[in-house]
């Protein structure tokens, strides 16, 4: 009989964007000096204080399980930073699961909230897994479209328009993931009213919120009108380069943290317990991880103006990114020849200009690329003139 897998996965695609590094690797082992926009990895090294902490961590014999959800002060720690952004409401480490990077935390929340035949809304272009998560818990994403005139961001309305009465709960990831949007304070509380209107569930990917070039980026969680329906995940991944040590974490209703727990005791057991040493030590050096966070956003920002800079002289259609880092940029119209551009100029871009980037079809929006600029200046800007001579629009 041959392999046929089962119905848990059978819809289920890899992810697109690790598919790009993949292959920009194959081929930079295979001799070929690929330039990888693809990436969504920051090329700057975890900070020297975080990586004494794991080598103390290790020292004094941190090598065993920790509990489930995590080490009690790491727990602590993410609580106390939660509890500044909600003041009057201070959350508890209870509320805290500590998982395998912010991934797993999404992972975890999808499928404890979310079941068989329930929609979620999902607004699109939408960092690729949060369609696959939906639908491993057997729910159904709902794409849900802003305008690029308007940086793709979404409003109460358009969730209105999608909503049936299946809607069990929206996905919200502000700085976004590809598009760079930033939602204001007005904007979120909006979407956060909307939604405890109709008793849904907010799920905030907070990945990027420290990576915001203009104002500071606002969290659900100093927004939202109640935090009954409210997780929010984020992790170390991204503000503190350190993509490699898998630490991420949900915020949520204690009953909710409980099932989320006991779904991750079956599956991975504790984060690694070096890495939320690390982590730990990550968040808890307030200065530090201050000036680390302003030094990465002070070199992307440099980054993003002179590629916006390239492609504005140019006339290329590109959405104005100003938290994140990844330029999504319009490839090119879609016609029945040609029903994905971005998917065909990507793969020309790397093929003949060995630039990899990732077509917009992984953020179910086939017109347009992502550009990642947390790789070298000198690489991003290289890259995009490659798109800018290459381009079709
Ligand atoms: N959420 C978004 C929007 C991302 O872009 C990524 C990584 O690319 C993640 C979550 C996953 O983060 P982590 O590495 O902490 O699992």
């Amino acid at each position: 009989m041959p392999f046929q897998p089962s119905d848990n996965v059978a819809q289920l695609r890899a992810s697109a964007t690790i598919a790009v590094s993949a292959r920009a690797k194959a081929l930079r082992a295979a001799g070929r000096q690929v330039i990888d926009l693809g990436a969504g990895e920051p090329d700057f090294p975890t900070p020297a204080y975080v990586m004494d902490a794991a080598h103390r961590a290790l020292e004094a014999g941190s090598t065993r399980y920790t509990q489930v959800e995590g080490i009690l002060p790491l727990r602590e720690v993410v609580a106390e930073r939660a509890s500044a952004l909600r003041p009057g409401a201070a959350i508890d480490p209870g509320s805290i699961v500590v998982s395998a990077g912010t991934k797993q935390a999404l992972f975890n929340a999808c499928f404890t909230l979310f079941g068989a035949g329930d929609e979620v809304l999902v607004p699109t272009p939408g960092w690729t897994s949060y369609y696959e998560m939906i639908g491993l818990a057997r729910a159904i994403p709902v794409p849900v479209c802003g305008s690029p005139e308007g940086e793709f961001k979404i409003t109460p309305d358009d969730l209105r328009s999608a909503a049936t009465s299946r809607t069990r709960g929206l996905i919200l990831n502000s700085p976004c993931n590809p598009t760079g949007a930033v939602y204001s304070r007005a904007e979120l509380t909006a979407l956060a009213e909307c939604a405890s209107e109709r008793g849904w569930w907010i799920l905030s990917d907070e990945i990027y919120r420290q990576i915001s070039y203009e104002v500071e980026a606002p969290s659900l969680l100093s927004v939202a009108p109640d935090v009954e329906r409210l997780i929010v995940v984020d992790g170390v991944a991204k503000s503190f380069a350190m993509t490699g040590w898998r630490i991420g974490w949900a915020i949520a209703p204690p009953e909710v943290s409980r099932v989320m727990t006991a779904l991750q005791s079956h599956t991975t057991s504790n984060a690694g317990t070096i890495a939320q040493h690390a982590a730990l030590a990550a968040l808890s050096d307030a200065s530090a991880a201050r000036a680390t966070v302003d030094a990465m956003v002070s070199e992307f920002r440099q980054r993003r103006d002179a590629a916006l800079e390239l492609l504005r002289a140019a006339g290329v259609k590109v959405i104005d990114p100003r938290g994140a880092f990844y330029l999504y940029i319009h490839a090119g119209q879609a016609n029945p020849d040609n029903p994905a551009p971005g998917t065909t100029f990507a793969r020309r871009l790397l093929e003949e200009a060995d630039v990899a980037v990732v077509p917009g079809a992984a953020f179910r929006t086939p017109e347009w690329i992502r550009v990642s600029y947390a790789a070298p200046r000198d690489q991003v800007l290289e890259g995009v003139r490659r798109i800018i001579e290459r381009r079709i629009s």
